[in-house]
């Protein structure tokens, strides 16, 4: 229930400084502004790849967003563990307990992201459950609003048919382009798919299948 967790009014209410308070500290010290978020982990589940991510990436901040709230403590619990145990590093991720797809733009600016993820996050893929979908068109626009221009949205799933109805859904979307695998074996991101998250490590334990589509951003009329 969306009742019991605080939902900030827009991305200037959210208290930025307690999720990554070194480098808000560092920007303060020297007299700049503090880093923005780039990264999203739309779903996080117990936060494999917002961990991977934070490694592969030092210079870039990520938010890892989870609706189950004991799943969220534990994220946040793992996160300053990792900080305590590797003084210095670790810093530039963090997790906020909300429903993405009610809430996603109280959090981010237009065109702040750069990569958006979505990892076997969606629940409903029952015919039924279309509008409940994390990947759907009215979703599509809001994610469009607050990815830059080149920036990529990652999904991955196991079951095929709904791997299916996202690639479909992104392909119809006027913002959104597919990027070739061919360009996806150099980029460090898409290869943390299968392999970065508890889910995606279940998932070839069994022996499944995957179905992984990754769609950039392109720059619209309201980009101008
Ligand atoms: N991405 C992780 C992974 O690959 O291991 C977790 C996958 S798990 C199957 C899906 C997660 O998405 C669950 O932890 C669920 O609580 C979360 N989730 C589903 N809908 C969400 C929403 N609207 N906002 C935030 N999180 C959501």
């Amino acid at each position: 229930n969306d009742a019991h967790f605080p939902v900030p009014l827009s991305p200037d209410h959210v208290d930025w400084a307690a999720h990554y308070p070194e480098l808000h500290m560092a920007a303060a010290a020297a007299g700049v502004p503090p880093p923005q978020v780039e990264f999203a982990d739309v779903g996080c589940g117990f936060g494999g790849l917002t961990i991977r991510l934070a490694e592969a990436y030092p210079d870039k901040l990520i938010m890892a967003m989870e609706l189950r709230d004991k799943v969220t403590e534990y994220v946040k619990e793992r996160i300053l563990a990792l900080r305590k145990e590797q003084p210095g590093k670790y810093q530039n991720c963090s997790v906020v307990r909300t429903n993405a797809m009610k809430f996603i733009t109280n959090f981010f600016r237009k065109g702040q992201l750069t990569k958006l993820f979505f990892l076997f996050a969606d629940p409903h893929f029952k015919a039924a459950n279309h509008r409940r979908r994390i990947i759907q068109r009215t979703l599509l626009a809001e994610y469009a609003y607050l990815l830059r221009p080149g920036g990529l949205l990652y999904t991955i799933t196991d079951v095929e048919d709904l791997g299916d109805w996202q690639r479909d859904r992104l392909e119809a979307h006027p913002l959104f382009e597919r990027v070739s695998d061919e360009e996806l074996e150099s980029d460090p991101a898409a290869q943390l798919l299968l392999e970065g998250t508890e889910e995606g490590q279940k998932v070839a334990r069994n022996g499944g299948k995957t179905w992984r589509h990754v769609y950039r951003r392109i720059p619209g009329p309201a980009d101008q």
